[in-house]
């Protein structure tokens, strides 16, 4: 494939958060990108921004938890934009309890939009990556994955995408093929406005409260993380493969 041409990307959970700006940054970098989340008229939002600004995108509705739905998802988005050679696994929930208090549920949950929905989406697009001789694979991991109170489900999800991460990035490296974890801290989206309103707290103080703990005095918003995807899924970025990046606004790690 030739440089020149548009390559496809695959968001997902991109209907809004990191998953919407990631979306929109990677489609300002000149790619076609399928806009995926659970509800495939909660996409219009982001696909509509991307055309606006001149680019290319299409809402796809899917489960990246459901197998089969994902497999017609990824075979529609190859036939309708072209092959999916990049692919953001952002998809996420909590479902946050303290261990004695955690359901078969909320772990069976988590597990399975986080790292069964990564697997499975990456199973799928990777054989569009093998048969052009490039891809880009980028999985949002978390600084939850150092461990987190009341998010051993989460925690464990997070940690695993590194694991997974380093194994794509071993087995599908002398196909063209990276791949790379993100993993931010504090993040202003409805996942942290959600997590303010179960402890109680009003969101602009919660947000206040986790910034005097990072280094850089401020919380992240969803650009600085889809900067980082954009460097990692970058034509120039291919010898730099099975990373984890924290994008934390200080170390971690
Ligand atoms: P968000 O605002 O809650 O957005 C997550 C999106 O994923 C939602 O649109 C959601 O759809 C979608 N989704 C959930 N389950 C899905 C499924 N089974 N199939 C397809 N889409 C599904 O979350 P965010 O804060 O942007 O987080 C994005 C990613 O970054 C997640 O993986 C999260 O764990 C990770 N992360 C976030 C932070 C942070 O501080 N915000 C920090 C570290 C890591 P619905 O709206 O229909 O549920």
């Amino acid at each position: 494939m030739s440089t020149t041409e548009q390559r496809v990307a695959i968001v997902t959970g991109a209907a809004r958060g990191i998953g919407a700006a990631t979306a929109m940054r990677l489609a300002e970098e000149g790619r076609a990108v399928a806009v995926l989340d659970l509800d495939e008229a909660a996409c219009a939002d982001t696909v509509e921004r991307i055309r606006a600004a001149g680019g290319t995108a299409l809402a796809v509705g899917c489960d990246v938890s459901d197998a089969a739905r994902v497999d017609t998802a990824v075979a529609r988005v190859a036939q309708e934009l072209g092959p999916p050679v990049i692919l953001v696994n952002n998809a996420g929930v909590l479902r946050d309890n303290l261990l004695f208090k955690m359901s078969e549920s909320d772990w069976d949950t988590v597990l399975g939009v986080h790292l069964r929905g990564a697997f499975l989406m990456s199973r799928a697009c990777q054989k569009h990556m093998v048969d052009a001789g490039f891809g880009r694979i980028v999985n949002l991991s978390s600084s939850s994955a150092l461990g987190n109170r009341g998010q051993a489900n989460y925690s464990a999800a997070k940690a695993g995408m590194q694991g997974f991460t380093k194994t794509l990035a071993i087995e599908l490296g002398k196909f063209g093929v990276t791949a790379n974890a993100v993993a931010p801290g504090f993040i202003a989206t409805d996942m942290t406005a959600a997590t303010a309103a179960r402890v109680g707290m009003d969101f602009e103080e919660f947000q206040a409260a986790a910034a005097s703990q990072i280094p850089v005095q401020r919380v992240g918003q969803p650009a600085d993380v889809a900067h980082a995807v954009a460097f990692f899924t970058g034509e120039q970025a291919g010898f730099i493969s099975g990373q984890v990046l924290y994008v934390a606004g200080g170390p971690l790690g």
